[in-house]
């Protein structure tokens, strides 16, 4: 591979001897890189501005090490640092758990340019006066649908036949099960009509008609605590930023 140039997003920073650091990128053309970063701190420290630090939208310039899977970045310019989502801390909390999810649902290599530009409209929503837990919702929705991991919810998850209410959400059989396979999960969890019918919208509309969205507090917590469920399902460790957030929300 020649040497590339991307947009890119950071994850994940982690400190490399005294003036190297290794930062994860989830970048517009090749999907999810660890790259090397020099000459970070010292005398002859290259970088300002805040390019380097987590969430910073930069473009790259970055080339491939001999047999290594992590690449060498040679510049790493910002392009945007979301200054209002460092300045508070349940902002803050709430970008570090997209960064963290997005990080553990996706392999390095598996390209995804939309996946990279709801991350960026995410952390600029995240920016402004929209509500930090509605950003996360539609955040996780869209991101579970371009991964091509979305709950099944238009028929019955276990048997195929159209769902008519009441209908429960089972984690294990992937989506809504009617109410003749109930007996399929015993920890199936209650549905409102209401929150089945904002996961469709979130997922067919277009990310800034969602942005505007208001959500009535009922759909959104069930919302919340059912998309928990189902993506700590899929996730195989557990999010440290959950404990900041549970913090944070107390
Ligand atoms: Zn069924």
């Amino acid at each position: 591979m020649p040497i590339q140039k991307s947009g890119a997003i950071i994850l994940r920073s982690q400190a490399l001897r005294e003036t190297s650091l290794i930062l994860t990128f989830y970048t517009e053309g090749f999907g999810k890189i660890n790259g090397i970063v020099r000459g970070v701190r010292g005398p002859h420290a290259q970088y300002g501005g805040g390019s380097l630090e987590i969430f910073a939208h930069d473009e790259i310039i970055f080339y491939e090490r001999k047999k290594s899977d992590i690449f060498t970045v040679s510049q790493c310019d910002l392009i945007e640092f979301f200054n209002p989502i460092r300045q508070s801390l349940e902002r803050l909390a709430y970008a570090s758990y997209m960064a963290e999810l997005l990080d553990s649902v996706t392999s390095p290599g598996d390209k995804n340019a939309e996946v990279f530009f709801l991350l960026l409209n995410s952390l600029k929503l995240l920016s402004g006066e929209s509500s930090a837990r509605r950003v996360a919702r539609i955040f996780e929705i869209k991101l579970l649908n371009l991964l091509g991991l979305m709950p099944t919810l238009g028929t019955c998850a276990n048997c195929g036949n159209k769902t008519d209410m009441p209908v429960k959400f089972s984690v294990i059989q992937g989506g809504l099960i009617c109410k003749n396979c109930l007996g399929a999960d015993k920890n199936a969890m209650s549905i409102l009509p209401g929150t089945v019918k904002f996961i469709e919208h979130i997922r067919g509309s277009s990310f800034e008609r969602v942005a505007r969205l208001k959500v009535v507090s009922s759909v959104g917590k069930e919302l919340e605590a059912i998309l928990r469920k189902f993506l700590d399902y899929h996730i195989e460790r557990r999010l440290k930023s959950l404990e900041f957030l549970k913090e944070i929300e107390k």
